[in-house]
């Protein structure tokens, strides 16, 4: 991954660079540059921002794609209950069956911010799927997110980004769902770090497909589709910059590894340890007096300590599974019934190497990666 983003990096600071250099910017870009005249240049070049595609964004009816998507992959349905009690009366319960009408679990949506609840976006279970006395005992799961409320006059309209996090955890969910196990403790998104990330990134490269897109993204006023040359401009922009970003979480990795891979106790300079070992994902000039190790919490609490690289590999996974579907077709049936059968279905009961072969026919690799993000 270091190989191919250095060189595609060089070149992004360069245009950066000049770019600033058209604004009459002076001197060399400095890290707390970096983002301002980026941000403009991504602006000037592919003229996308959140207002110009919220309305093609309507929550109902990113629900419908969305749940849409594991009908079209999986047969699975939704239906609304609410007789189903919920811990607040904006959550909306779902049941949900297989593709036989068979009962398969209970999803909770929690779609929107209140007072006392927490910021960002995730899934749990109120309980997995587990076996008990040979019974099959379905999950209760809910995903929980902070989309902006309608208003009387407006409807509820969803960035790229919040479509895209709702993918995420939906495919988080999907892995509890549809989980087949014996034990609690292994199903479900009971597995591996580096794994459990796999079945919700995945989802997200629908949101780039037109094809996709086109089954419920229909602008809020006029039932316009989205343009395709918007699908486009949403694309290319995703992979502006890439090589820098892909340095960023390399950078990451790296520090991460190297500070949980000394055998024995540190004595040193925090800082010269930090230069070294993630000078070769270097590109921006160093900020002097700046210190990550000190300051990055995930490097040692928050339960990534040395796991950090889960991010970069779920990302070489994702990419690698959905190349199959780009190749097959992306509502393949074929595929996504393998893709439940080996991965979404067997939870932690085995190696997610193992599983993931079983799936792919192969080891993953960098590849579809690379291809993905525009670096190969
Ligand atoms: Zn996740």
């Amino acid at each position: 991954m270091l190989a191919a983003s250095m060189p595609a990096a060089r070149k992004e600071v360069k245009e950066v660079q000049n770019y600033a250099a058209s604004k009459s910017f002076t001197g060399t870009i400095m890290p707390w540059d970096w983002s301002f005249y980026s941000d403009k240049l991504r602006d000037e070049k592919y003229t996308i921002n959140d207002e110009l595609l919220k309305p093609y964004f309507k929550l109902e009816n990113v629900i419908k794609g969305v749940f849409g998507l594991a009908t079209d992959l999986y047969g699975i349905t939704f239906k609304e209950n609410r007789a189903i009690p919920v811990y607040n009366p904006e959550v909306i319960p779902y049941e949900v069956f297989d593709e036989k009408g068979r009962f398969l679990a209970v999803l909770y949506a929690d779609f929107h911010p209140r007072e006392s609840k927490r910021g960002g976006a995730w899934m749990n279970d109120i309980f997995p799927q587990y076996t008990k006395n040979g019974e099959d005992i379905r999950p209760h799961i809910m995903i929980v997110m902070n989309f902006t409320k309608s208003t009387p006059t407006k409807p509820a309209l969803l960035t790229f980004d919040e479509v895209t996090t709702f993918l995420h955890e939906f495919g988080h969910s999907l892995h509890g769902m549809l989980s087949r196990c014996n034990y609690e403790s292994l199903s479900g998104t009971s597995v591996y770090r580096d794994f459990v990330e796999l079945p919700s990134q995945i989802m997200e490269n629908w949101a780039l497909e037109k094809a996709f897109l086109d089954k419920f993204a229909v602008h809020y006023q006029t039932g316009e589709k989205i343009p395709a040359d918007l699908v486009k401009r949403i694309v290319a922009s995703q992979n502006f910059n890439a090589g820098n970003l892909s340095l960023r979480q390399l950078s990451f990795g790296y520090l991460d590894m190297a500070w949980h891979t000394i055998e024995k106790p540190f004595s040193g300079d925090v800082k010269a340890f930090e230069d070294k070992a993630w000078d070769e994902t270097r590109i921006l000039p160093p900020v002097p007096g700046t210190c990550m190790s000190t300051q990055f919490g995930h490097l040692f609490s928050g339960g990534y300590a040395a796991g950090y690289y889960s991010y970069k590999w779920a990302e070489v996974l994702d990419a690698d599974a959905f190349a199959v579907f780009k190749q097959k077709g992306i509502f393949d049936k074929k595929t996504a019934a393998r893709f439940r059968k080996e991965i979404l279905e067997k939870g932690g009961t085995e190696h997610p190497m193992v599983l993931y072969k079983r799936f792919r026919g192969q080891e993953p690799s960098t590849d579809a990666l690379l291809i993905r993000s525009g670096l190969k």
